[in-house]
């Protein structure tokens, strides 16, 4: 079932968005050689705290952390830990609160440092995917038009897009319909209409699309081993247009 917001709950669901960001604020300078994912989590809950949301992701089916966080092979819901990056790791940083009765959720990815060109082209590609897709948006769009756009856009920098796992309705629940594949035909699926949020969430792979999850039930990583990164952003449509709800130029 698809439910379409008003403009009261689109605001609150900004508001949350606004919280992520403060999230991202704190988080992108400690990324470091050295420092532990689980410190970056500590980080990302605190923020939330004190912004008076809670951590979405922490107890969700089980999960035991704040934040999913995703190095190099890793795709998505990697678990903080006591790992510690290094320099030229890819590190993606998945984040979800719930605010005033309202989910958010956004990801970006981040290097260690600075990395090689193929690298930074891998990290660029997942958020410029859904900025070039969400761009060109045209009333009577179906999420089709943004998932083929957002495949052909990956697909042109050499890479590949996930298929196993995909975005989806966002609101009074973590996840909600539509599933918002990151492929697809233009002109097919679900119609885009006023008042629907979608958190859009590209997976890029530097090799092969196809990907598993690990024996600890939450990191999924790619088949091949090859690196992959992530970006997340919630969309909401209105009657005269679209509004980005987690974007920001900083982080
Ligand atoms: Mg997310
Ligand atoms: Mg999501």
């Amino acid at each position: 079932m698809i439910s379409l917001k008003s403009s009261r709950e689109i605001e609150i669901i900004r508001q949350g968005g606004e919280i992520l960001k403060q999230v991202f604020i704190a988080v992108k300078p400690a990324i470091e050689e050295g420092i532990t994912t689980e410190e970056l989590d500590t980080i990302a809950e605190s923020v939330i705290r004190k912004a008076n949301a809670e951590p979405a992701f922490k107890g969700y089916r089980g999960f035991p952390k704040t934040a999913c966080i995703s190095v190099n092979e890793e795709v998505v819901h990697g678990i903080p830990g006591p790992r510690k990056l290094k320099k030229g790791d890819i590190v993606s940083f998945d984040i979800g609160a719930k605010f005033e009765g309202y989910y958010s959720d956004s990801a970006r990815t981040w290097t260690v440092g600075a990395v090689d060109e193929h690298k930074q082209s891998l990290v660029d590609t997942a958020r410029k995917s859904l900025e070039c897709a969400i761009e060109q948006y045209q009333p009577g769009w179906r999420v089709g038009d943004l998932g083929s756009r957002i495949q052909s856009y990956i697909e042109s920098k050499g890479f590949q897009v996930v298929r196993d796992y995909v975005g989806h309705g966002i609101g009074r629940n973590i996840h909600e319909d539509p599933q918002v594949p990151n492929y697809g035909k233009a002109g097919h699926g679900v119609k885009i209409q006023p008042g629907l949020v979608l958190a859009i969430e590209p997976m890029v792979t530097e090799g092969h699309h196809s990907v598993e999850t690990l024996d600890d039930g939450w990191t999924v990583v790619t088949r091949d081993r090859k690196l992959a990164s992530h970006y997340e952003e919630m969309i909401a449509f209105t009657e005269e247009g679209f509004i980005r709800l987690s974007a920001d130029n900083e982080v």
